[in-house]
């Protein structure tokens, strides 16, 4: 290809690059909402039943991973076009060993390639805050275009947490290196132990009374925000306060949200996209080991690992100028699990089915308002005794 093709090339990828990545803009908006009497009774009539039995719940979401190389390791192509050496070729066993060691033992994944119709965020922009907040309310959003649309309105799954009276008042929590899930985390902060990017969070104080995890604050409010920008919390210190806030705290539902591999994708960084996923997994190990300790004593756990969007054929960008961005993938594990491997989602699933299948395997309320996801029973053998077994 000849310079002229070349820069043609330059300002179409440019072009390209910028409209998928028109999430970006990142204006704030107050994010604290007052939830309905609606919303409150219907958690009161959860709450007896949710609050039955010791268990827990452990959503990690890694921003902006694709299904790809969660499930096939290294993509040649893209380590080809990256400079990467034979010896960096590596599946998705030795990629991500502890969440493949989690599908081989109990756990169930969706949305792998090759296996059954996709999983997906709904759209229609393919951004992370609209990803977030359908996989905290069990809602889509259509509504909500970029990263700067308001905070939920609608209780979310820590919220409804938060309401049990069963979980005291450290027992809910959300953690991550990306400050505006704060806008998608809960609609009544207040109730939850939030801690968002470095400085974010407006409960993050609380985190302030164990020295273990104010240590881990601290170190995150020093650090440079690289890989990220603005508030970003590199996952690093994101992580270790989640995991010793699981060790020291065993809270009924904690949020961790990685932010790592999408900021690297964005600087089209293949390697340390990679190399960010190693280091995800083994966050996930850590996160496992704590849970098989709570089974131990007597706690049911439940981990879920999910994205909140994919990538563009490009690598580098997600948004609404890129469909194929939307497909994300999920992977379920647990005692309440009875399935394991790679199975075959019934039809397409979204990211709005999490939150209904998780409120049913805790026993919460379910949400029949108009739009809300469905649980996916296709990750259980027998779903009527997910209930009868809390
Ligand atoms: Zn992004």
């Amino acid at each position: 290809m000849n310079n002229v093709g070349v820069s043609r090339l330059s300002r179409i990828v440019l072009a390209l690059t910028v409209l998928a990545t028109a999430c970006a803009a990142a204006d704030q908006q107050p994010f604290y909402r007052r939830l309905s009497l609606l919303d409150t009774a219907a958690w009161r009539i959860g709450a007896l039943k949710a609050c039955s039995g010791a268990s827990a719940f452990v959503l990690i979401a890694i921003d902006g991973v694709r299904s790809d190389e969660v499930f096939d390791g290294v993509n040649p192509a893209f380590a080809a076009a990256h400079g990467l050496r034979d010896s960096e070729m590596v599946g998705p066993d030795q990629l991500m060993p502890h969440l493949h060691r989690i599908l081989r033992t109990n756990g169930v994944a969706l949305g792998a390639p090759g296996h059954g119709p996709e999983i997906r965020s709904s759209g229609p922009a393919w951004c992370s805050l609209p990803g977030y907040q359908e996989i905290f309310t069990g809602h889509p959003v259509p509504d909500c275009r970029n990263n700067s649309c308001p905070a939920v309105a609608r209780a979310t799954l820590a919220d409804e947490f938060a309401a049990l009276s069963c979980s005291g008042p450290r027992g809910v929590a959300v953690i991550s290196s990306w400050e505006t899930i704060e806008r998608a985390g809960a609609a009544n902060p207040s109730a939850v132990v939030m801690s968002t990017g470095r400085n974010h969070g407006m409960t993050r104080e609380k985190l302030m009374d164990d020295p273990a995890l104010r240590d881990w604050l601290l170190a995150g409010e020093r650090a440079k925000a690289f890989p990220g920008q603005d508030d970003y919390r590199p996952d690093r210190f994101t992580a270790g306060l989640g995991v010793q806030y699981l060790r020291a705290v065993r809270p009924r539902f904690l949020f961790l949200g990685l932010g790592d591999p999408d900021e690297h994708a964005h600087h089209n960084d293949y390697r340390a996209y990679l190399q960010s996923l190693r280091d995800s997994d083994q966050v996930i190990g850590q996160v496992a080991s704590v849970l098989r300790d709570m089974e131990r004593d007597g706690v049911s756990t439940t981990l879920v690992i999910t994205t909140d969007h994919g990538r563009s054929r490009n690598f580098t960008g997600h948004g609404a100028g890129a469909p194929e961005s939307g497909r994300v993938w999920l992977v379920v594990a647990g005692s309440r699990v009875l399935r394991t491997g790679r199975v075959e989602a019934r039809r397409e699933r979204y990211l709005a089915d999490i939150a209904p299948t998780l409120r049913a395997m805790a026993g919460l309320a379910p949400d029949f308002t108009a739009g809300a996801g469905s649980v996916m029973d296709e990750l259980f053998l027998a779903p009527i005794d997910l209930v009868a077994r809390q």
